[in-house]
C-alpha cells in the first residue's frame, strides 16, 4: 500500500517522498497534461468510444494552486488556472514519476 511521507512543491515540480523511501519528481506541466479527470481525458460514450476533448492550457495551467489528500489513496491537485477536478491516485503518481528520465523503479 503506497503512502506519502512528504510533499515538496518546487518551482515547476512536485517532489514526493514515499513512505517506502522512494522519491518521485513530477513536472507540473506533465502532471497537468496527464490530468485524469473526465474533462481532460474524455469519457466513453454509449458505444464505449473515448473522444479526447480539446483542452486549452495557459501559463497558469502549469502552476500549482493547492493540493489535498483524498481518502488516503490519492491527491486532488488544483492548478492555478482554477482547474481542480483531477484526482491522482498514488499508483498513478508513481507511474508518472517513474517515467521521467533518470528515474526508474528498481
Ligand atoms: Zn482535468
Amino acid at each position: 500500500m503506497l503512502a506519502i511521507e512528504n510533499i515538496v512543491v518546487m518551482e515547476n515540480e512536485l517532489a514526493i517522498a514515499w513512505a517506502d523511501g522512494k522519491e518521485s519528481y513530477l513536472e507540473l506541466e506533465a502532471l497537468r497534461r496527464a490530468c485524469p479527470c473526465a474533462s481532460c481525458q474524455g469519457e466513453p460514450d454509449a458505444t464505449g468510444r473515448v473522444v479526447r476533448p480539446q483542452v486549452n492550457y495557459s501559463e497558469r495551467s502549469f502552476l500549482l494552486g493547492s493540493y489535498q489528500p483524498v481518502g488516503g489513496y490519492a491527491l486532488q491537485i488544483h492548478f492555478a488556472d482554477g482547474h481542480g477536478t483531477g484526482i491522482y491516485s498514488f499508483s498513478f503518481l508513481r507511474e508518472l514519476g517513474a517515467s521521467s528520465p533518470g528515474q526508474g523503479e528498481s
